[in-house]
């Protein structure tokens, strides 16, 4: 398989390594969702109607109705193929999904939204990488198992959706038996999401803004917040809240992300309350503090209100409402 230009796999750990004694991957009965659609023929089904969904792309909820087939492009800049910007061994994803040999993350190229304080901007508002067919997406899955990794955990797949479908139905037949993780902004399409039912085990939403000003002020998408709450439902609807195996890893269930934000604790509230109220107060959620200003942030632009690092106060604010809606937040999700 050919290595793709910044893929950052890193060197492998030693067979049998791991953090406690115990045996390393692949010891326990877990059964990933797609491999029964794979055994019924509703895999490749799939397939065929998400590529066909490319010829007028409604595949996100930008709704841009281009023929992606030829190749044409609107907001995500992506036509037929997919850009894989890297494919690694991820060690720096939560703890149940790191593991001891770390999450098989592929990175995808561009993106739906448009972030003013995106930390990975030169991934997803500029092309780098390169596009790759969903028989080679296959092989880096396939390489990330040979490596050890836990799961396949695809970050920023929203506006790829159909090129995630096809490659998985490609990397079945060569043996691909890991959990899918979905790691997405919740900027999806509920068609999209309806596809993808059965095939991806683990969805990792991040739940941003709460008020359609915020979403349309900082991400260029004022519908984001109505368009992620149906997400996110739907993914409760499909996989329901996070189960893990005896090893302590995911195995299914969604995985909620919330990054803190400067000014927004209200927002943070709102966001917190509803998982609680409408998913499930079994809802696993990680309260990230590691926002920071970049990109188009900084002090002397439109953006200052945000040109700072959350407070500790604002970030224990939103811990402590995650706590009292009785969310789980605990180490396996840090
Ligand atoms: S995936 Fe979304 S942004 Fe990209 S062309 Fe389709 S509708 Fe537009």
């Amino acid at each position: 398989m050919d290595r793709i230009p910044g893929d950052r796999i890193e060197p492998r750990v030693a067979p049998g390594a791991d953090r406690g004694g115990r045996a390393a991957y692949a010891v326990d009965p877990f059964e990933p969702a797609y491999l029964a659609l794979a055994r019924s023929g509703e895999l490749e089904r799939r397939v065929e109607l998400a590529i066909a969904e490319l010829a007028d792309c409604c595949a996100c909820p930008r709704n841009c109705h281009v023929d992606r087939l030829a190749g044409r492009a609107k907001i995500c800049h992506t036509g037929r193929h997919a850009i894989v910007s890297s494919a690694f061994a991820h060690f720096g994803e939560e703890d149940c999904l790191r593991g001891w040999n770390g999450s098989g993350t592929i990175f995808f190229g561009l993106c739906n939204l448009r972030c003013v304080f995106c930390q990975n901007w030169d991934i997803s508002q500029q092309r780098s990488g390169r596009e790759c067919t969903a028989e080679e997406i296959a092989g880096l899955m396939l390489a990330l198992q040979d490596r050890g990794c836990h799961n396949i955990n695809f970050v920023t797949p929203e506006h790829v959706a159909p090129q995630v479908i096809e490659a998985v139905a490609a990397a079945v037949p060569l043996g691909l038996r890991l959990p899918i993780v979905y790691n997405t902004s919740a900027y999806d399409a509920l068609a999209s999401l309806r596809l993808l039912d059965g095939i991806v085990d683990i969805y990792m939403p991040d739940f941003k803004f709460w008020h359609r000003e915020s979403a349309r002020r900082f991400a260029k998408a004022k519908d984001y917040p109505e368009r992620a709450r149906e997400a996110i439902a739907e993914m409760h609807r499909q996989v329901g809240v996070l189960r893990f195996g005896p090893d302590g890893l995911a195995r299914r269930g969604v995985l909620v992300r919330h990054l803190v934000m400067p000014g927004q604790s209200e927002e943070a509230a709102a966001i917190l309350d509803w998982l609680a109220r409408e998913l499930s107060p079994d809802t696993y959620v990680n309260v990230m503090d590691q926002y920071r200003p970049t990109f188009e942030v900084g002090a002397e632009t439109r953006y200052a209100d945000i040109a700072r690092r959350p407070s500790p106060t604002e970030v224990a604010a939103a811990r402590a409402r995650a706590a009292a809606a009785g969310l789980r937040t605990d180490e396996r999700i840090r």
